[in-house]
């Protein structure tokens, strides 16, 4: 399939999911058992049309990298088990290693801890021409802080900066953030991946089961599900106080791992696509200078 065909489908598929004005958010309204119109028995096709665009932004990765101008940042937010892990491995499974970092925020290390909270993920944000992954990110810190708000003593902060704002605070320095970045030639993208409770009950029950799953249980994680419908609204507050047209939340069903990822890999190819990415064209000199070259190493044995 032509790129540019790809790019078109993609943007189609990513629109229905991309919210760029918080303002009504329902988070209510998603379904995360969503295929978009897709039957089981499409699975293959979906398979098939995920290898093209697994092709395609292998492609469009190139340009970006020869042509060193944007940066492109994705960020995934999701409750444990929703697949990150695994969506960021398959979509980005064709991309040059070199073009790409992926950086995981855990818990914040006393080191971190010492600084202020964007310190630790400036560190990781993309060059130009390279593709930034955060798996995780300063979205914790008004997520599993907001619904924890003991964790915010761990954080030292002088007692007097934290007050019934300081949710508001945050969400009106990350928005800074991301326009301070946006203006500065970084593509933001930023993912939820919405799982439903059931669905993260079913995975963790495997994760017991299967002797190959078992290393990534945990027992933290299920206690955290008493907290779900926090987080679910603190999931929703973040989407409203922070989608922009510049960053736009992408809401995307988690029930089903293989529609998550064609969704996420029509973002990504829908974000690269535009940039209007070209390889940079050799000056005349350049050119000269190539067919000097070529004329020298002709002439030798
Ligand atoms: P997996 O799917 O393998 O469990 P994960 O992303 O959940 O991957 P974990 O090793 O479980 O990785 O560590 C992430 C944990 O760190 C999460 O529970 C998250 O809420 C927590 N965390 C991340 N950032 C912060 C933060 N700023 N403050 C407190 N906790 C944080
Ligand atoms: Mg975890």
């Amino acid at each position: 399939m032509k790129l540019d065909r790809i790019i078109r489908k993609a943007r189609t598929i990513s629109e229905r999911y991309c919210v760029t004005d918080g303002g009504k958010f329902d988070l209510g309204r998603i379904d995360p058992g969503d295929t978009g119109g897709l039957k089981a028995e499409d699975k293959p096709r979906a398979r098939e049309a995920l290898q093209s665009g697994v092709q395609a932004l292998a492609a469009l990765q190139d340009m970006l990298y020869a042509q060193d101008r944007w940066a492109v940042l994705l960020i995934f937010q999701a409750m444990d088990a929703a697949g990150k892990d695994s969506a960021i491995k398959h979509v980005m499974s064709g991309v040059n290693p070199q073009g790409c970092q992926v950086t995981s925020f855990k818990v914040p290390s006393a080191e971190e801890l010492d600084h202020d909270y964007l310190w630790r993920c400036q560190k990781g944000l993309p060059e130009r021409g390279r593709i930034g992954i955060f798996n995780r990110s300063y979205y914790e810190e008004v997520l599993v802080v907001r619904v924890h708000p003991e964790l915010l003593e761990r954080q030292k902060l002088p007692a007097g900066l934290v007050g019934r704002k300081i949710w508001e605070h945050r969400y009106e320095d990350i928005r800074n953030f991301e326009r301070y970045l946006s203006r500065n030639g970084t593509l933001i993208r930023k993912f939820f991946l919405h799982v439903s409770k059931q669905e993260q009950k079913r995975r963790f029950l495997e994760r017991l089961e299967k002797p190959e799953k078992n290393w990534k249980f945990s027992a933290a994680d299920v206690k955290e599900r008493d907290y779900w419908d926090d987080y679910m609204e603190a999931y929703e507050d973040m989407v409203r106080q922070t989608a922009a047209g510049h960053a736009p939340w992408y809401v995307v069903p988690a029930d089903n791992k293989w529609f998550t990822r064609i969704v996420v890999s029509a973002v990504v190819i829908e974000a690269l696509g535009s940039l209007d990415l070209k390889y940079p064209e050799a000056a005349k000199e350049k050119i000269a200078e190539l067919v000097a070259a070529r004329r020298a190493l002709m002439a030798q044995k």
